[in-house]
């Protein structure tokens, strides 16, 4: 599976230009999300020039990335699943972008890590744009305030906004929403968009592309 793979990075990273060219946009950053895939297949995303990756799960980044990152200081590791307060210590130090702040006591935890000494990585508040019951992030309605509240009371280094749309329903509206939150707070990061439909999120202003499958092939399930 990992021999193609350098060359599936570079289609992508063509197709990925292609497509903005088309929108008349910049081309977004290409997120690797590497979650279940071993180190030996991440070796080789790194080596092909891959410079930009996204786990699920802290523990498993903690595992798979610092002796990486200790060899390829420019090497951006993303946070893109929930994030318990009681990983959130561990998490500041691993990741340079978390993707999923969802709620008021995460930001409490993470403004306390601050104010305590710790660098905080930058962070997307994620939105729930379907309103779905069993998935995190704010509601759509609650996001302005929230971003507020992040910003103003706690300071914290708000960059954007991250969403995942339901499976069973056309993305475009749930990216359309999410660029549009962005742009009313005033927001330039919008990651959205993966495998399956990245090309709409593209065409809809998307900064950074979270590619699984496209890139890595079928993961093992979990
Ligand atoms: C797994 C995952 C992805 C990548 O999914 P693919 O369909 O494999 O591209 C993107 N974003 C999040 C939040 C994920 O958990």
């Amino acid at each position: 599976m990992s021999t193609d793979l350098p060359e599936r990075l570079m289609a992508l990273q063509q197709e990925i230009r292609a497509c903005a060219a088309d929108w008349q946009c910049p081309p977004p950053s290409l997120v690797a999300v590497s979650k279940t895939q071993p180190s030996g297949v991440l070796e080789v995303a790194v080596a092909a020039g891959q410079r930009v990756f996204a786990e699920n799960r802290v523990q498993e980044a903690a595992q798979k990335w610092p002796a990486f990152r200790a060899w390829y200081p420019d090497l951006r590791l993303h946070l893109i699943g929930p994030l318990q307060t009681n990983k959130a210590r561990l998490a500041v130090q691993l990741f340079d972008v978390v993707e999923t702040l969802d709620r008021l006591s995460l930001a409490e935890t993470l403004a306390r890590l601050r104010d305590g000494g710790a660098v905080l990585p930058r962070l997307l508040v994620q939105v729930n744009t379907g309103e779905e019951p069993q998935k995190s992030g704010v509601m759509p309605l609650d996001a302005p305030g929230f971003i507020d509240v992040c910003r103003n009371r706690f300071g914290l280094p708000v960059a954007g906004l991250m969403v995942i749309p339901p499976a069973d329903q056309p993305p475009a509206p749930h990216f359309a929403l999410l660029a549009q939150l962005a742009r009313e707070a005033g927001l330039a990061t919008l990651s959205m968009g993966m495998s399956h439909d990245w090309h709409d999120a593209v065409a809809l202003g998307a900064t950074h592309i979270r590619l699984g499958t496209a890139l890595f092939g079928p993961r093992q399930a979990a």
